[in-house]
């Protein structure tokens, strides 16, 4: 007799970690199985321990092996921590990709700005819909979030319902959108849910998160109250705050102005999606200095510090044609993420110093987070009674909250895992049965190598410690034929002596080369390892670092 389906998850990226999410659902048994891939998103790199590192995505090497099986790939919403890895991931999938109207809007507007996009066909679903994809029947449940058309999935098998929560919270008065469906999970809860996998992100936060409408109340107070300019940044995505933000400024009189791309081509894309409907036309940015301090508020990226984007350049007097000056207002109406609180607090002070006024979520409610807090997840958990709880989207300190959480809620089974560890979620007893291939990608330029590559280790050991190349020339014997070539790069020129340190690395070279026994000098490799070590200890002596050493030996 043929064995029941069993019905397996496994997050490939987004566990342990806030970012690059990628979950896969597998329905089927040893011999046949088919996957079903649930967003494929990006992390971001911080410059200091990944140098030149701008994104980071989770390695798809299962997925590849497994891409006959593949039946496709499932979109929450258009985060980039959701959909940012597609572009350069999908062509080593080329599976039937679904979404909602908003986010494939988006992804294609993000596709037409990127330079040698592929043409990626992605199938808009319904929101609130069920389509089937395989064996797998996946419905788009409307969550309130922090971008329009947030879903989470409720995924149908013959082995039982998954509900995959994607990032959501409760917020009764969203301002675009429904709220999050309860009578849906609740009718799926009465069905039977083998198991939920749930945002773990704000589950080390008591009570719950306020809603935008309050947001909406505070910033169209400040914006009332403000005297000259005002300028207001936040993400771009966040829709439902660019409506707030343009109520706020129609109330008091004020045009909006739109400044950088990121925000232009969100704009445009909700819009043309009627997330906008209702809300007045915005200026470009040419018309900023035509217009009276008092009747001009600039909708602007950057609440991240990122130093291209349009808030660094304002901020540095560097914008070709939005200027700020002493008794304007900047509203940060953002969280400043982990990672960014340098760039941004250099921001900050900057304006400050120039006499502008600056509101942060420090002092106001002029931002909230659209994840749920401790009695969300509470309601969820009573929603859908799942028989097993999986946290995800979280750190190991959210994922160990959340368990906890679920299991004083009265959760039957609850499984921490981690990026990689295969889940059977039933039928029978649920636990990690196998561990898939996983790991991360960093985007490097426009290269995507293994994090596990040189390039990046030795461009941080190069940062921390320079780099000397020594090259020299020996006859068959081992002679010296001309002096050694030296160059030290990033290591500083003279000692606490004064002495030069090119001089010093020199007459290391030539001593050593000298004092070589004839048979290694003879094995241009043997002399160019006994060089390498010299230079690193004569370095080291001087400096108290060792710098990466390259010797290069050639026989003439
Ligand atoms: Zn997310
Ligand atoms: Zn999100």
């Amino acid at each position: 007799m043929a064995r029941p389906d069993e019905l397996l998850f496994a997050p490939l990226g987004g566990v342990g970690e806030i970012g690059m999410n990628l979950s896969i659902y597998g329905l089927g048994n040893r011999h046949q199985r088919s996957w079903l891939a649930v967003d494929l998103g990006v992390s971001f790199g911080d410059e200091e321990h990944l140098p030149g590192i701008d994104l980071i995505m989770p390695d798809i090497r299962f997925l590849e092996q497994e891409r006959k099986n593949l039946v496709g790939l499932v979109l929450t919403h258009a985060h980039e921590d959701h959909f940012g890895a597609i572009i350069d991931l999908w062509p080593r999938l080329r599976c039937p990709i679904y979404a909602t109207k908003f986010s494939a809007a988006l992804f294609e507007a993000k596709c037409a700005a990127e330079r040698n996009s592929p043409d990626i066909p992605v199938t808009i679903v319904p929101s609130g819909g069920r389509i089937g994809i395989g064996p797998f029947g996946v419905e788009f449940i409307p969550v309130a979030h922090s971008i329009p058309e947030s879903h989470a999935l409720a995924i149908h098998t013959e082995a039982g319902i998954v509900v995959h929560t994607g990032d959501w919270k409760i917020d009764p008065t969203p301002i675009i959108g429904p709220p999050t469906d309860e009578r849906r999970f609740r009718e799926l809860g009465d069905e039977g849910v083998l198991a939920l996998i749930g945002d773990s992100t704000n589950a080390v936060r008591d009570g719950r998160s306020p809603s935008e409408i309050e947001v909406a109340k505070t910033i169209a107070e400040l914006v009332k109250a403000a005297k000259g300019r005002v300028a207001v940044t936040t993400f771009a995505s966040n829709v439902g705050r660019l409506r707030a933000v343009a109520d706020a400024a129609r109330e008091a009189g004020r045009e909006v102005v739109v400044v950088g791309r990121a925000m232009a081509r969100v704009v445009q894309v909700a819009r043309e999606t009627g997330h906008m409907d209702g809300v007045q036309d915005f200026r470009s940015a040419e018309v900023y200095g035509h217009l009276p301090a008092d009747k001009v508020l600039a909708l602007c990226t950057g609440s991240q510090g990122e130093p291209r984007a349009a808030l660094a350049r304002i901020a540095r007097d560097d914008h070709p044609e939005v200027t700020l000056n002493g008794g304007d207002t900047v509203i940060f109406s953002s969280r400043t993420i982990p990672g960014n609180e340098k760039a941004v607090g250099a921001i900050i002070n900057g304006l400050v110093a120039q006499g502008i006024k600056v509101i942060t979520d420090r002092t106001r409610l002029v931002h909230v987070s659209g994840h749920p807090r401790c009695d969300e997840l509470r309601d969820m958990i009573s929603w859908v009674r799942p028989r097993l709880l999986i946290p995800v989207h979280g750190e190991a300190l959210h994922l160990s909250e959340h368990a906890q959480l679920a299991r004083a809620s009265g959760v039957p089974k609850v499984l921490i895992c981690k990026n990689g560890d295969l889940v059977r979620l039933g039928p029978g007893d649920p636990g990690i049965i196998d561990e898939l291939p996983s790991g991360r990608l960093y985007k490097d330029g426009s290269i995507l190598e293994d994090s596990k590559s040189r390039a990046v280790v030795e461009r941080r050991r190069m940062a921390f410690a320079g780099c000397v190349f020594v090259a020299i020339a020996v006859t068959d014997k081992g002679e010296l034929v001309e002096d050694p070539e030296v160059d030290l790069v990033g290591i500083p020129e003279k000692n606490m002596a004064g002495e030069i340190l090119d001089d010093i690395v020199f007459d290391t070279v030539v001593s050593t080369v000298k004092e070589l026994p004839r048979t290694r000098r003879r094995d241009p490799d043997a002399m160019a390892e006994s060089v390498r070590r010299a230079v690193r200890a004569a370095v080291a002596e001087e400096w108290g670092k060792k710098p990466l050493c390259y010797i290069h030996v050639l026989v003439i």
